[in-house]
């Protein structure tokens, strides 16, 4: 009478080495008391989720404020799923907004590490060792249900309207004789391997989310698949594996997978692991008319993170942002911190969202206008120039033609104690800057309504004598005030206040008929740095191009 020991011989014939063997080959991390092992293990679909960048960030601050190892691992089982040079975008994604990864993938073609490979489809030999000894230990048996034998059993689990599913009584191959399953090996009946489940369903198990809190579920009572027919091994399998061996301590991930805990549980039991903690992300929600859903890789574009690059926003924004919907006490600690090195941070579970934090567009818009405000204009203006070339080459070219010029648009109020806050991403530049270039300016504009277009011209007529190219501020701004009195304005706001019908204006007015004549718009920068920049010679066809169009 054969063995369980002489069906696992049959079934990995290769297979050598023993649990022990791995043990010894991965030793435990060398790492100070409470230090966090933790992991991404994205599968190589082509294009970084808001989501998965959001619980690699997770990761990255669980491991880095504990001094311990964050690591990236590609679960590139399921070739149905792959898509060419896939984990090379995650891998750029994660690089371009700074989250740096200690090990594994650290970049594209790039992987270091003593825990390797960090790449599934690279341990199946590993997988197998596993696999071989739970089968010697009749914990695990080969299943030859075909496909369209499941499919029905299923179908007469329904009929009879109960759990689906390959578990007790349903779980046919369970039955089977070492010397049975033998035959059906040498016959070359393919099979999956399964775990022989101990658990019970009436049984409910507890264990503690770190986000979630303590969580009770019934225990598994399925024989999952360990291997596929293709000797592969499924989700399930693999992280309790790649987890163990890698010495994750704490394994974050999407909350899609808490339902599958218990049978989490169960490998590590049966495997003889210590379990890791668990934190179960939830999914980040979008306001959608007046209410919340989960922000959807279909219907929004702010769900890919390329999204973030091809409009613009700096990567230090979209990581501000992302830490105030991490940690809801984050914008506090900006508060009293304004100028710390976000890796000080004090990161905390705790303050995670339990069912799903909001993601706000117009919050990131905010906080990368403060970001942007206090970049100088140099690296506004590199900036610009980086997306630019990839995203509006037109724009490019515009500026590249004369980086000094560029240079002094992005200088304009900047650096001092109050900066404009009028750009909250790259794709705002071009708008922002048109008026500079002689093709951007919109000659379409409309002096406010309670301007004469007679007063106007004769405002513009007098400014051309008394420009002087080369004004300081104060004499520039002399220069408007003193233009206000001959024409009926008052120089003086707040007299203007007090007696608005002996003028036809004020001051303001003045300045706005001179902003509209050299930019075309009510609203700019610092109008005399604008001048100065646009120089003598655009000015003042610009101005004769305005007192022309009123005269019209
Ligand atoms: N490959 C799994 C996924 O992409 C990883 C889940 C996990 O972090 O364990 O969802």
């Amino acid at each position: 009478m054969a063995d369980w020991k002489q069906v696992a011989a049959r079934l990995f014939p290769d297979v050598t080495r023993t649990p022990d063997d791995l043990e010894a080959l991965y030793p435990p991390r060398a790492l100070a008391e409470g230090a966090r092992v933790t992991r991404i293990a994205p599968s190589p679909t082509g294009y970084l989720h808001l989501g998965v960048f959001f619980t690699a960030l997770v990761n990255r601050l669980t491991a880095s404020t504990t001094n311990g190892v964050f690591y990236f691992r590609l679960e590139d089982t399921d070739k149905k799923r792959e898509v060419e040079g896939g984990a090379d975008d995650i891998l750029k994604g994660f690089n371009d907004y700074g989250l740096t990864i200690d090990e594994g993938f650290v970049a594209p073609g790039v992987v270091h590490g003593d825990y390797a490979p960090y790449q599934q489809s690279q341990r199946v030999d590993l997988y197998h060792v596993y696999v071989k000894s739970l089968v010697e230990q009749g914990l695990a048996y080969p299943c030859f249900c075909s496909e369209e034998e499941r499919q029905q059993a299923r179908e007469a689990q329904e009929a009879a309207k109960c759990r689906t599913g390959y578990y007790g009584p349903y779980a046919k191959c369970r039955a089977l004789t070492p010397d049975e399953a033998l035959a059906r090996i040498d016959a070359g009946t393919p099979c999956v391997v399964r775990l022989r489940s101990g658990g019970d369903e009436s049984r409910r198990i507890a264990f503690t989310d770190l986000i979630k809190g303590k969580i009770e579920m019934p225990e598994n009572d399925e024989d999952l698949v360990l291997l596929k027919s293709d000797g592969v091994p499924t989700y399930h399998f693999a992280h309790a594996v790649d987890d163990h061996l890698m010495r994750t301590t704490h394994v974050i991930r999407g909350d899609e997978w808490i339902s599958s805990v218990p049978k989490h549980l169960e490998l590590f039991r049966v495997l003889g692991f210590k379990p890791p903690k668990y934190a179960h992300v939830a999914p980040l929600m979008k306001e959608d008319g007046g209410g919340k859903r989960k922000l959807s890789k279909r219907k929004d574009p702010e769900a890919a993170m390329h999204y973030y690059a091809s409009e613009g926003y700096p990567a230090d924004s979209v990581l501000e942002y992302l830490f105030t919907v991490v940690n809801s006490d984050f914008e506090d600690w900006r508060r009293c911190n304004p100028d710390a090195n976000r890796a000080a941070f004090p990161f905390n579970f705790k303050k995670m969202s339990v069912s799903g934090a909001l993601f706000d567009l117009a919050k990131l818009s905010d906080v990368s206008k403060n970001v942007i405000a206090r970049m100088t204009a140099d690296e506004v203006t590199d900036a610009v120039l980086a997306w630019a070339k990839d995203y509006d080459p037109t724009f490019y070219e515009t500026l590249a033609a004369d980086p000094a010029f560029a240079r002094g648009i992005f200088a304009i109020d900047r650096g001092g104690a109050k900066p404009r806050k009028d750009m909250a991403k790259w794709s705002d530049a071009p708008d922002y800057a048109a008026y500079f270039f002689d093709g951007g300016m919109d000659d379409g504009w409309e002096l406010p309504e309670h301007l004469k277009a007679a007063d106007a011209v004769a405002v513009l007529q007098a400014y051309k004598v008394a420009y002087d190219p080369a004004a300081d501020k104060d004499a520039w701004f002399a220069a408007v005030k003193a233009l206000c009195e001959p024409f009926g304005f008052c120089p003086d706001v707040k007299e203007y206040k007090k007696h608005p019908d002996d003028f036809k204006g004020h001051v303001g007015d003045v300045s706005t008929i001179l902003r509209l004549a050299v930019t075309g718009r009510r609203n700019t920068p610092d109008l005399c740095a604008i001048m100065q920049l646009l120089g003598k010679d655009r000015v003042i066809a610009r101005i004769d191009r305005a007192i022309q169009n009123l005269s019209e």
